[in-house]
């Protein structure tokens, strides 16, 4: 019999020559390990998978995303002056830009908004009270659907520090940053250096 476990091996939930199967949390090793030498188990071994290749492809991307109220933002008709304010403030380079019903329109970066007022001769900053952010937004932005891969990702990711995440009906999600992408492979990968499957003796 195989039986899978999400980090919750319990006693009596497995008998002998049973292989289980722990998809999740390695830290769980030494724990389980006891309680099978408690039960005296005279097997060969337990089998402990680790998180597979494929496992992180099929990873939800969702669980990765920051939230839209989580992320700041402007909106469409905001001077640029308050959405220089708002990148300086928060430290962002570029972030989404949203219209009344909360629709992504594009992104606005510092150098979108510090190019469009440097004229030939000065630095135009009347122009940041006098234009809007749709006047200077980049309105074609890296844009992932939440029902497209975790492979979809990556890619699209390799040209951007972030995508903005919209579901299937164009609602706007959030978004999704290339360091959490990385983070995630960062840790799977670590994880399972040298220890693609270990077997646990009795
Ligand atoms: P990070 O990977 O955290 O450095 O983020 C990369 C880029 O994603 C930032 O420079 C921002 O452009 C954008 N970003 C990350 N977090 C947020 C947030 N909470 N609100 C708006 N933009 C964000």
């Amino acid at each position: 019999m195989i039986i899978f476990f999400d980090n919750n091996l319990k006693d009596g939930s497995f008998n002998p020559f049973d292989t289980i199967i722990i998809k999740g949390d390695y830290d769980k090793l030494r724990d389980i390990k006891r309680l099978l030498m408690q039960r005296k188990a005279v097997l060969g071994g337990f089998f402990l998978k680790k998180v597979t290749m494929d496992d992180v492809l099929n990873k939800d991307i969702m669980e990765l995303i920051i939230p839209g109220d989580k992320v700041a933002h402007v909106q469409v008709d905001n001077p640029l002056e308050h959405a220089l304010l708002v990148l300086v403030k928060t430290g962002y380079s570029a972030i989404p830009v949203l219209d009344p019903s909360y629709k992504l329109r594009g992104v606005v970066s510092k150098t979108l908004i510090l190019d469009s007022i440097f004229g030939m001769e000065r630095i135009e900053f009347e122009k940041l009270s006098e234009h809007k952010v749709w006047e200077v937004m980049n309105d074609t932005p890296p844009v992932l659907k939440t029902n497209e891969s975790f492979l979809d990702a990556i890619k699209l990711s390799i040209d951007h520090t972030f995508l903005c995440v919209e579901d299937q009906y164009g609602a706007y999600q959030g978004i999704l940053t290339r360091s959490a992408l990385l983070k995630y492979l960062n840790h799977y990968l670590r994880d399972n250096k040298n220890k693609e499957s270990a077997c646990l003796e009795s």
